[in-house]
């Protein structure tokens, strides 16, 4: 498989690189920059002037690049009709909605999150709002992440909440409490809480909580190294041969129902 990464001199990008150089069954076609950056991509890739042509030359791009590329990059990849593995995380709404309209064309691989562990947490969150009544089990999601983070709460917090609503049958963004400050009031029933930390070099943790009045239950998820999500990323482009258009999760690429 020919494999194009966007956003290569990033900290994730240098780990896909990695990852796929390291792979004897795929080949680096290379990547693209900002536009207008100067900075040094890693050793053995080949720069391309835009995203466009980065698509037309391979079969999947891995993309971590910039919420604000989301849009562009989805229109350059359905028409390339070129697999898209898509780990950037802050889109908007209206972003999302232009990757599942590219995912009409193209298998799109969309994750807050690739590491194996987090997928699996995903699943359990969902499994265990359904089981703990919302008026009984206050959920609160607490994650930290590296100074150099630009969006809060992370991705993967967003995709926890999300499958707590799923599991309590509610749309997030109805029940979302995200960045308490001041006089706020109590809390809400059913109300998913967010709470983002940053500090350091934190890689990312989470924790999901769910607080009843005599017990607590929590799931967490630390990851130590971003090579986990990269070595995800490289897997999702793989299982992208030969897929049919269609909006796919990490969840799809493991298996897991
Ligand atoms: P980073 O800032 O180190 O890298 C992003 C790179 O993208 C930068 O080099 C930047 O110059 C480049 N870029 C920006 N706009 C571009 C464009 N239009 N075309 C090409 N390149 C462009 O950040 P990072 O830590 O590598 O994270 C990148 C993204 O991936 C963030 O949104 C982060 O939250 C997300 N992330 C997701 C996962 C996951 O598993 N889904 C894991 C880690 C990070």
């Amino acid at each position: 498989m020919e494999i194009g990464i966007a956003g290569a001199a990033g900290r994730m990008g240098g780990l896909l690189v990695a990852a796929v150089q390291a792979d004897a069954a795929l080949r680096l076609v290379g990547g693209t920059l900002r536009p207008g950056s100067t900075a040094t991509p890693p050793q053995g890739v080949a720069l391309f002037p835009e995203i466009a042509a980065l698509a037309a030359a391979s079969d999947v791009v891995i993309d971590f690049t910039t919420a604000a590329a989301a849009v562009s990059h989805a229109a350059a990849l359905a028409q390339a009709g070129t697999a898209w593995v898509l780990g950037t995380s802050g889109l908007s709404a209206d972003a999302e909605a232009e990757v599942e309209r590219a995912a009409a064309q193209i298998a799109v691989v969309y994750a807050a999150n690739f590491a194996p562990g987090v997928t699996v947490l995903l699943a359990l969150a969902e499994t265990l709002a359904a089981a703990l009544p919302a008026e009984a089990y206050d959920a609160e999601i607490v994650e930290m992440h590296h100074r150099q983070k630009v969006d809060a709460p992370s991705g993967t917090a967003v995709a926890l909440g999300r499958a707590v609503a799923a599991g309590r049958g509610v749309a997030l963004e109805d029940v979302r409490q995200s960045g308490r400050d001041g006089h706020t009031g109590a809390r809400a029933a059913g109300a998913i809480g967010f709470a983002a930390l940053r500090g350091g070099q934190v890689v990312g943790e989470h924790t999901l909580l769910f607080a009843g009045a005599s017990e607590h239950v929590a799931l967490s998820h630390r990851a130590f190294d971003r090579g986990v999500f990269a070595a995800g990323a490289v897997r999702a482009a793989r299982w992208t041969a030969g897929r049919p258009p269609g909006l796919y999760t990490m969840r799809d690429v493991l298996g897991l129902e």
